[in-house]
């Protein structure tokens, strides 16, 4: 059983609240690096083509940087946290100079699955109460139907990429398709600039 999710409403995007940050939701494996089953080895972390310098030009828009990402295999008990927290750390490295402002995961076993756990939105409430957010200026980039959902049920604009998983996730319904990262992130910087030019 998924979780109940309640779809938040999105909020007009022309009043930015100025003591609120827009955001961009980061899906992990198979849109930031290569989608291997299960992740649990550093060695196995190889990011995707120009993540740094997008990630760096979505942070220079103005953007919030989190990650949110199911880790099942965690709950399954095909590795431990700490396995875990050695793939976040290598990721983290490979992504420099760019910075994470949070990395946000979901441990739950699929059949005991939580509303932490994407498509629930949990995770993306924690971070809009830890980091100020504006969710009604942010967006979603992922590779999986279920991410499209979790976007969609938290009220933010959704873009599915076409590596790891989302050449296959016809059944997605994402406001956007990229090929890859690099794409998504030009996406996002046309809407903002586009965004800025209705409000000025
Ligand atoms: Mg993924």
């Amino acid at each position: 059983m998924l979780p109940h999710v309640q779809r938040l409403e999105r909020r007009p995007s022309t009043y930015p609240d100025a003591m609120s940050f827009p955001a961009v939701f980061l899906d992990r494996d198979g849109t930031l690096m290569r989608e291997v089953n299960y992740c649990s080895d550093p060695k196995q972390v190889e990011i995707f083509p120009g993540v740094p310098e997008g990630l760096l030009q979505l942070k220079e828009a103005g953007y919030k940087l989190l990650v949110i990402s199911n880790q099942a295999g965690i709950g399954r008990g095909y590795f431990s946290e700490a396995q875990y927290r050695l793939v976040e750390t290598e990721l983290a490295r490979q992504v420099q100079p760019a910075v994470f402002d949070a990395v946000y995961f979901c441990p739950d076993h699929p059949e005991r699955a939580t509303a932490r756990r994407k498509p629930g939105i949990g995770m993306i409430l924690e971070a809009q109460r830890d980091h100020n957010l504006d969710l009604g200026r942010s967006f979603f980039i992922g590779d999986k139907a279920i991410d499209i959902e979790c976007g969609h049920n938290a009220g933010l604009r959704t873009i599915l990429v076409r590596t790891g998983y989302g050449a296959k996730e016809s059944h997605a319904r994402p406001d956007w398709i990229a090929e890859d990262f690099a794409e998504a992130v030009k996406i996002i910087l046309k809407e903002t600039g586009d965004e800025r030019d209705q409000s000025a």
